[in-house]
């Protein structure tokens, strides 16, 4: 199966290539010409890695089914994530559970794509035959940069550059970053938000210059974020994982629907669910929560998408995003690749920072997708009702979710959030929310979460503390690209 272009601006190329490109190079995204369908009820019974094997073979066509489960097998195992099952799931009430995603080594959901990109994208050089040295390039919102640096850390061939908004980061996702090992790692701090981050990324990615001249010294640019889609399947996974689990734990029947409510930011996680759907999972609807930062919101609304608005800085900041790349791909889909329409949008959006559907593709989404989002005050309230009323402590992104759930009518018989990030790594607002007083320090927070609640604390929390400082540059926005060849320069 082939993998074309959202813009119809470049030769369909294998799933190899499309990894190791990233993104198509003229702008637009590959997505696979055809999802393939794959019978649910078969996968019932054996491992995670039984069901990532099963699902990603027919989606990485190309891959031998040697090459995959060895990719399989690295990324998923003991030493990488503390859970057997890879995810976890945890029942909330009757009719809610909490998908846990965050088992990996950097305490996010990015880990279960991160820690096995790497390995597609070593595999996918091979395959085309791409001898440059590889640079990956990555905005990164807070988790992505940190578990892309885990991931990618000390791999051959393969250098990462990670982009981060100064100010627009927890304290302990910024102490993840600049504590990273690996000496291939690179993190540089912004002084802007993500937007400049992801937009500066993106103007490096289509800077034709700028790829000739790293041509001739031997290197050659891609994408760990996730409008690259060797981050996307690896995400197809756990939803279809987390439908078999359901089944098994008897609150399903296999084939009736389950609802997913999804904190969203760039609509990689929520894009993921519906590509399982496509696949042939039994999803009623999905949910998409957002934060204050409310575009999607507004967007599923109305059909208007509009990024001429203030950004707000929340206590979800991997949520605060006003151009949710992941949404082109969704568009795609729904237009039934009418990649004109696409180019068209995505030209009013460069322009004028805006565009609008057409009523079919309005109701296309409408019958998928439901949106909501939720203000500050209810996102910690949420987080305190949750823990009082089920003990069970969510973060601040998946309280999102969580908040959205609570006042959404069900589809289906049950409803899974999806819980994106441990609770350990937002420590502050956990504490403040559960316990009604907040206290300033990163650390001591982390104590009295493990005070109040005796979950054991996440090892990406742990062992932050003694970790000496590796990466202090920072710059403006304007800057990005001289800090790129700055770093390239030194690498041999
Ligand atoms: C990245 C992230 C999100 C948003 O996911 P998208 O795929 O960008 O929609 C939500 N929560 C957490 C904790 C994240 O790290």
């Amino acid at each position: 199966m082939k993998y074309i272009s959202t813009r119809n601006n470049h030769p369909p190329v294998e799933c190899a290539q499309a990894i190791n490109l990233g993104m198509v190079p003229a702008g637009g995204l590959f997505v696979p010409r055809d999802v393939p369908r794959i019978d649910i009820a078969s996968l019932a019974g054996g491992s995670y890695q039984d069901t990532a094997l099963r699902v990603l073979t027919p989606l990485m066509t190309g891959y031998t089914g040697e090459e995959l489960l060895t990719c399989i097998e690295h990324a998923y195992n003991p030493d990488t994530f503390d859970t057997e099952g890879v995810i976890e799931l945890a029942q909330l009430d009757e009719r809610r559970s909490v998908m846990e995603l965050w088992h990996g080594p950097t305490a996010a959901f990015k880990d279960v794509a991160l820690q096995i990109m790497p390995h597609f994208l070593a595999a996918a050089k091979r395959k085309v035959g791409e001898t440059r040295h590889t640079v990956i390039l990555v905005a990164t919102s807070g988790d992505t940069g940190t578990a892309a640096l885990q991931g990618f850390r000390d791999c051959e061939g393969i250098s990462i550059i990670v982009f981060y908004p100064e100010a627009g980061v927890s304290e302990i996702q910024k102490l993840q970053m600049i504590t990273a090992e690996g000496s291939n790692t690179h993190v540089v701090a912004v002084k802007g938000n993500f937007d400049d981050c992801q937009n500066g990324v993106k103007g490096l990615f289509s800077d034709n210059a700028l790829a000739e001249d790293l041509a001739k010294t031997g290197f050659t640019l891609s994408s760990a974020n996730s409008i690259n889609w060797g981050r996307l399947c690896p995400q197809i996974v756990y939803y279809i994982r987390a439908y078999l689990l359901l089944v098994e734990q008897g609150k399903l029947e296999m084939g009736a629907p389950v609802d997913f409510c999804v904190p969203t930011g760039n609509f990689g996680n929520i894009l993921a669910a519906y590509y399982a759907m496509r696949m042939g999972a039994p999803i009623g609807r999905l949910l998409c929560a957002s934060n204050r930062n409310k575009i999607l919101t507004d967007f599923f609304e109305t059909g208007v998408y509009d990024k001429n608005r203030e950004f707000f800085r929340t206590m979800s900041p991997a949520m605060d995003i006003l151009i949710s790349s992941n949404l082109e791909r969704f568009l795609y889909e729904v237009t039934g690749h009418d990649a004109d329409r696409i180019a068209l949008w995505y030209e009013d959006l460069a322009a004028r920072g805006r565009f609008t559907v057409d009523a079919d593709t309005k109701s296309a989404m409408d019958a998928i997708l439901e949106p909501g989002w939720v203000d500050e005050p209810r996102v910690l309230d949420a987080i305190g009702r949750t823990y009082r009323s089920c003990a069970y402590a969510v973060d601040t992104h998946t309280a999102v979710a969580v908040a959205m759930s609570e006042n959404a009518s069900p589809a289906s018989g049950h409803m899974v959030i999806d819980s994106t990030a441990s609770p350990y790594k937002f420590s502050r607002r956990v504490v403040e929310a559960i316990s009604g007083g907040g206290i300033r320090d990163e650390f001591r927070s982390v104590d009295k979460l493990h005070e109040l609640t005796g979950m054991p604390v996440h090892r990406a929390v742990r062992d932050l503390r003694h970790k000496p400082v590796r990466h202090t540059r920072s710059i403006s926005t304007g800057a990005m690209r001289d800090a790129v060849l700055d770093i390239l320069a030194r690498i041999e």
